[in-house]
């Protein structure tokens, strides 16, 4: 049978859409509404850290390194550790200086500028643990001394936490957005892609339906159900190509004048119904059987030859004889007869011409008394 493909690329166009459309969009979706604030948390989370919370710990570490060199001074009396000191003033100054500068303190600026000046206070202690020995200081003065800066030192280390702690805070709950956002995310994207699955599968049962009503609608006839002339006219053309061996049956109901003209037209229609389906019940799979036209049917059987043929035939007119029809309106039963004309094509001969051959058997058939099978010369 000829493929029916008109429309095919638009059909797949049209379920690949239905596939891809939802799930494309949701995608969309969640870039627009999960990713681009996940990346803004992202971008908050680096920038508090690497911008505020560093210099703070930064300071704070420096602070405590700082109070070793007094320390140490004092306990083994290096000189030393008096230019390790000078270098922690430094360090812990240039932090100073990064935090009070960086705007991320503004606000805290004025509280920054007062530490500072206790660090000022913690340097002047400092420098004095340095004179103590030069100076002869009773050693109960140096070790009050040194408890006064160690305390002060660590005290205006405690004190920079806060800076620090609420900023973290932030970021432990930037982290959690992100974690939230990352699990709609993945919920989003299955169900975007759930979703395209879902309508891709109805999408296809669809068409396929569609595609299989738009086919009968093509390819059968209305009346009896059996392919339509067009269709053998098609298939016709296909074993004609193909030169495909094939046997042609033409039948013809008997008579089928005086049934409509002594039943009615619609009793004339249900006979043709039943003897349709009567005669498919005889037929294999591979047979197709169309309407030839009004009372005439044709029935190609591929890749057989006449003799095969004509027994299908014979079966064929021995059950529609045996086979009353039963008209539903008058509720009688009708009995029937058809006459049936064989032809054979070994693939070469045109189809036009094996069909005209079967239709003059036909005649035989009816010339010789009607209810019966000729085979073409
Ligand atoms: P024969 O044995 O020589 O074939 O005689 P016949 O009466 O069957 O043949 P004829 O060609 O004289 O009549 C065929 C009739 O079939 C005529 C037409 O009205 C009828 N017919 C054709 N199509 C339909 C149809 O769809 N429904 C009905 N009810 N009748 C139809
Ligand atoms: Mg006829
Ligand atoms: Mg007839």
């Amino acid at each position: 049978m000829k493929n029916y493909n008109t429309g095919r690329q638009s059909r797949y166009l049209m379920v690949v859409s239905m596939t891809l459309l939802p799930v494309l969009s949701l995608v969309l979706i969640t870039i627009f509404f999960f990713f681009h604030p996940i990346f803004a948390k992202m971008e908050f989370i680096a920038d508090t850290v690497y911008e505020e919370i560093r210099p703070i710990r930064g300071l704070q570490m420096a602070l405590i390194v700082s109070m070793m060199a007094p320390n140490d001074f004092l306990l083994h009396g290096n000189m030393e550790e008096k230019k390790i000191w000078e270098q922690s003033k430094d360090e812990v100054d240039h932090y100073f200086i990064m935090l009070i500068n960086n705007p991320a303190y503004a606000a805290e600026k004025r509280k920054l500028l007062l530490l500072r000046e206790e660090w000022d206070k913690c340097i002047l202690l400092g420098d004095q643990l340095f004179q103590v020995k030069d100076s002869g200081v009773v050693f109960k003065s140096a070790a009050d001394l040194m408890e006064k800066f160690d305390l002060s030192v660590e005290t205006l280390a405690g004190d920079l936490d806060s800076f620090a702690t609420y900023r973290e805070s932030a970021v432990r709950s930037a982290y959690h957005t992100i974690h939230a956002l990352k699990t709609k995310t993945i919920i989003a994207t299955l169900g975007a892609i759930l979703l395209g699955l879902i309508s891709g599968i109805f999408g296809s049962i669809w068409l396929a339906k569609s595609r299989r009503k738009m086919l009968e609608f093509m390819t059968k006839d209305a009346l009896t159900g059996a392919y339509n002339r067009r269709a053998l006219d098609d298939a016709l053309h296909i074993l004609n190509e193909d030169k495909i061996a094939f046997s042609v049956l033409l039948l013809d109901i008997d008579n089928f004048k005086s049934i409509n003209d002594m039943h009615g037209h619609d009793a004339g229609d249900s006979v043709l119904r039943s003897f349709v389906e009567g005669t498919q019940n005889v037929l294999r799979t591979d047979d197709l059987f169309g309407r030839y036209g009004g009372e005439e049917f044709l029935i190609l059987l591929y890749d057989t030859n006449l003799n095969h043929a004509a027994v299908l035939a014979e079966r064929i007119r021995r059950s529609v004889e045996l086979t009353p029809v039963f008209i539903p309106s008058s509720g009688a039963h009708l009995s029937l007869t058809v006459s049936i004309g064989c032809a054979a094509s070994d693939g070469l001969i045109p189809s036009e011409e094996v069909v005209r051959k079967a239709d003059k058997a036909m005649y035989m058939a009816k010339q010789s008394g009607r209810n019966q099978v000729r085979l073409a010369e």
